[in-house]
């Protein structure tokens, strides 16, 4: 690793440069914290309006898109109808669907064998970007 005080290189598991005598593990995990906060999956990329069914019930709510997961809240804060969760690991299938004559529905189908059927306006959208997180 190279000092960030003076730029001498110095082996991977020094505490402390050679040359200058700075702090190079301190140094390290500042950076670390850093990269961690660059690829925080509490970063949200956007979000839909968007319908859930649960059962035969369509909820009214909004799907905001992470880089590990979506979730969809929904207008209401009863507690029955709170959040719902699906991480993109747990995807397998993503498939456009009618409801009803309107051709706005995304079918999410999970590994554990649950689907999640939505709403939205302008699916494409949310259905390719699902498609490039599943593998
Ligand atoms: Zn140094």
């Amino acid at each position: 690793m190279y000092c960030n005080m003076c730029g001498v290189e110095n082996p991977n598991d020094s505490n402390y440069c050679k040359e200058c005598g700075a702090n190079l593990q301190g140094k390290d995990s500042n950076k670390q914290s850093v990269l961690d906060v660059n690829s925080n999956s509490d970063r949200e990329l956007f979000a839909k309006a968007a319908n859930l069914f649960r059962g035969i019930e369509a909820v009214g709510g909004k799907i905001y898109f992470y880089d590990n997961r979506l979730i969809f809240k929904s207008h209401s804060f009863n507690i029955q109808t709170g959040e719902t969760t699906i991480y993109y690991s747990d995807i397998v299938l993503v498939e456009k669907v009618r409801t009803g004559i309107v051709p706005n529905g995304m079918l999410v189908t999970l590994r554990n064998g649950a689907k999640h059927r939505f709403v939205l306006w302008n699916r494409s959208e949310a259905i390719n970007f699902l498609n490039s997180k599943i593998v």
